[in-house]
């Protein structure tokens, strides 16, 4: 069974014009792309069965041709601050994780494109468990389906995408910019690039190709090292791609495309929450007009690093800002369900 669902085509890898491609060569009308996207993703319905506007041969025929099945839901935690967390099963039995970060004024998902992770960052769970495959632009969309279906029953639209989930976005280039282009489509997801923020360990080749897209997303660099030494401890990837280099790709890309910069930086007691990260921080940050959000360490059981003080934490804050750099704290969610930033993995079986 699991061999015949796998060798069809899931129809949710497909942008709209290859819907539309599709149905021309099954001499079908291109309308009915619009439809079958709007069923998809904006009904959001689970089968072509559904598909009531649909001839029936038509819904046989992409019965044949396609899967549009959900994800096993292995299980669903609810934070007492409202954040969910799903664990999902895939088709080979794999599983990752979504989050649905709702607040006040906006109502998120935190997305995985991997089922793990490569880049083995010193204070992150996603990458514990090693990588093991990319995500297709299918999973992709559809863990964002299922938190939809959540967020409806709590009559909760959602407003924003973060891809800082389980894995390295730009490590999964092609799925993630169709992924992108479904989600920002008004027949599709529906979601404004603007809202939508891919977050990268800094594979700098990659950063540059995002900026070429023509889509005008949010970037978030996990910059989390003070400088090259730093980085290299806590990020190897900081071997490839140097804390000089990137902070340079940055300061083109922003030239180039025009676009701000969000730096997420970790605060760890002692290390990157210190004077020589401070000192650092300000020399490399001239002429560089970003924002920086300061994520508090979440603990994670394999790694010994603490969170600093509230008050450490604030006073390094405070002093970004008296240079000039634009830093807030980010307020960890969904803490007490392993769900806050850097606490997602792959759970092994
Ligand atoms: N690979 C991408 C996407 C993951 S985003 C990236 O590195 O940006 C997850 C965010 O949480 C990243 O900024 C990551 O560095 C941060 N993070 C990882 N472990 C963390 C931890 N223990 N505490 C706080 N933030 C963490």
């Amino acid at each position: 069974m699991n061999n015949q669902l796998q060798q069809k085509e899931d129809i949710r890898n497909l942008s709209y014009e290859e819907v539309v491609q599709y149905l021309n060569k099954i001499q079908e009308k291109s309308f009915r792309a619009t439809q079958i996207f709007e069923w998809i993703y904006q009904k959001n319905v689970w089968s072509f069965e559904q598909m009531k506007n649909l001839s029936k041969d038509l819904r046989e025929r992409l019965m044949q041709d396609f899967i549009l099945r959900p994800f096993e839901i292995a299980k669903k935690e609810i934070s007492q601050d409202g954040t969910t967390k799903f664990l999902f099963e895939l088709i080979d039995q794999e599983q990752v994780e979504s989050v649905l970060i709702p607040t006040a004024s906006r109502t998120t998902v935190c997305v995985s494109t991997q089922v793990g992770c490569k880049f083995g960052c010193k204070f992150c769970a996603s990458g514990i468990g090693g990588w093991n495959r990319n995500l297709t632009t299918a999973e992709i969309v559809t863990q964002i389906m299922h938190v939809k279906d959540e967020a409806q029953k709590h009559a909760q639209p959602l407003s924003h995408i973060v891809f800082m989930g389980i894995g390295e976005p730009l490590d999964n280039y092609d799925n993630l910019v169709k992924a992108i282009r479904i989600i920002n489509d008004k027949k599709a997801i529906n979601i404004g690039a603007r809202r939508i923020t891919v977050s990268t360990c800094g594979v700098i080749p990659k950063i540059l190709q995002l900026g070429q897209e023509g889509i005008q997303i949010e970037l978030a660099i996990s910059l989390h090292g003070y400088d090259n030494e730093s980085r290299n401890v806590l990020m190897p990837v900081n071997k490839k791609y140097p804390f000089s280099d990137l902070i340079e790709a940055c300061k083109q890309y922003q030239k180039n495309y025009r676009r701000q910069i969000t730096f997420e930086y970790i605060l760890i007691k002692d290390i990157t929450c210190s004077t020589k990260a401070l000192t650092s921080l300000k020399k490399s940050f001239k002429g560089l007009i970003c924002k920086m959000n300061l994520i508090p360490y979440n603990p994670v059981s394999e790694f010994d690093h603490k969170t600093p003080t509230r008050q450490e934490m604030y006073q390094f804050r405070d002093q970004l800002k008296d240079f000039g750099i634009h830093a807030t704290i980010r307020a960890p969610r969904g803490k007490d369900i392993n769900s806050a930033c850097g606490q997602l993995r792959r759970s092994i079986k």
